[in-house]
């Protein structure tokens, strides 16, 4: 399985950020979702992947205030709310691509 990586990854206004691929692909991830996807422990319980964070904790004006790169598989990216401690593989942000392409049953 290859994986795919960004290319470029860019804030788009106050409220998503947008990530190009290498294969020509356009995610664009609203702030908060990707709040809300974070891995780490506090978020997601490490052994029953019970999800720790629930949407209406998240301040709806979160931002990322830094976003780093990992080796060369993940970013790691600081929100505004103070939370720092989340990595995003690029195999994770290319699965929660919330297009219609790559989600295209609604939940
Ligand atoms: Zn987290
Ligand atoms: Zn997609």
């Amino acid at each position: 399985m290859s994986m795919e990586m960004p290319s470029e990854i860019n804030p788009v206004g106050q409220s998503a950020v947008r990530i190009l691929w290498q294969d020509g692909h356009e995610s664009v991830y609203e702030n908060v979702y990707l709040r809300e996807h974070c891995q780490c422990a506090e978020c997601i319980h490490e052994w029953t992947g019970e999800k720790l964070i629930s949407r209406d904790r998240i301040p709806p004006d979160i931002r990322p205030v830094s976003v780093t790169a990992v080796g060369n598989y993940a970013v790691s990216i600081r929100f505004s709310d103070g939370h720092g401690t989340g990595v995003y593989s690029y195999d994770l942000l290319r699965k929660i691509c919330p297009c219609s392409r790559c989600q295209p049953v609604a939940k």
